[in-house]
């Protein structure tokens, strides 16, 4: 039986997370520019397939397909039978109409595979909307968003909420909020810093994690981004401005670049574990891999981490 996560990161132990959702679903064969959560409700057994084959590489804390999941952006997602009929989009409802069942069932799938020794993070993405001023996304309205999203990750058994991607500190902050009104689960979050060392709305590593540290979040990182090896200027910057938080890295098996219409990561499963270990003497806790990652990434970071510890 594990341990409350906090309580496991406190032992001082390497947390190994999982890699990809997105990139290795539309391998299985969800249609490009269909989010994961699609499937949560309608093909269910390929979610859990995917937890398992991160499971069997070594995971420990496996995250939920809910990346898209609050009302939000769920508004914009068709069903698959909605999807498939012939005919104009228009006017069919979205899957935002069950934005708790989907988050809920996602948790679900998730804890049946890591049972009761792995971790779940219920996952929480952006929401696809500019906060205002910029856009028309109110703090309050985020708030909402991302607390009707962590209730039901947590009613479906998630050990925290992860939340991720996140490049605009509002809205990181309103994700937080909700999350900590929703339910009383530990609130991790990490940052996409993917433009030049920041993210793509201009917040640095440092200010990141200052602004975590006085929520008092206690595990925050990097994830997604642009190339791995970026994560050796950025994890330090984040450990001197938030010298008590668990540090997670989670970033993609390479610079995704194209080759004939299609995106490609190339960083090997090796390379990744190499850099693994280096996050790790950087102060990481939780290393995982995301975009462009598959369980062989998984099971080499596993293997070159374990052995070392
Ligand atoms: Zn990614």
């Amino acid at each position: 039986m594990r341990l409350p996560i906090l309580q496991r990161l406190a032992s001082g132990e390497v947390l190994i997370a999982d890699g990809a959702t997105g990139t290795m679903l539309q391998a299985a064969g969800l249609p490009t520019g269909t989010p994961g959560e699609a499937w949560v409700l309608e093909r269910p057994e390929e979610i859990m397939k995917l937890h398992r084959a991160y499971v069997e590489a070594g995971s420990q804390l496996i995250l939920t397909s809910t990346f898209g999941g609050t009302r939000a952006r769920l508004k914009h997602v068709l069903s698959l039978a909605l999807s498939e009929a012939n005919g104009a989009n228009e006017g069919k409802a979205g899957l935002d109409v069950q934005v708790s069942e989907i988050n809920t069932r996602a948790a679900e799938l998730a804890r049946r595979v890591a049972g009761d020794d792995l971790y779940v993070g219920g996952d929480i993405g952006p929401t696809g909307e500019m906060m205002a001023p910029i856009g028309s996304l109110t703090y309050q309205a985020a708030v909402e968003l991302f607390a009707e999203q962590a209730q039901a990750l947590a009613a479906g058994g998630a050990d925290c909420i992860y939340i991720e991607t996140m490049s605009d500190l509002n809205e990181a902050k309103a994700a937080i909020e909700g999350a900590r009104q929703a339910c009383d689960l530990p609130v991790f979050c990490t940052f996409s810093f993917d433009t030049h060392g920041r993210t793509s709305m201009g917040v640095s590593p440092a200010q990141a994690a200052e602004a975590m540290a006085e929520l008092g979040v206690p595990a925050i990182g990097a994830n997604c981004g642009h190339a791995p090896e970026e994560l050796l200027d950025l994890l330090p910057q984040m450990r001197q401005a938030a010298p008590d938080a668990y540090l997670i890295a989670k970033p993609n098996a390479g610079i995704p670049h194209m080759v004939k219409r299609q995106v490609v990561y190339d960083a090997t499963p090796q390379r990744m574990a190499e850099l693994a270990l280096r996050y790790v003497e950087l102060g990481a806790s939780i290393v995982g891999a995301c975009c462009g990652s598959s369980p062989a990434h998984i099971a080499a970071i596993r293997e070159a981490v374990i052995r070392d510890a």
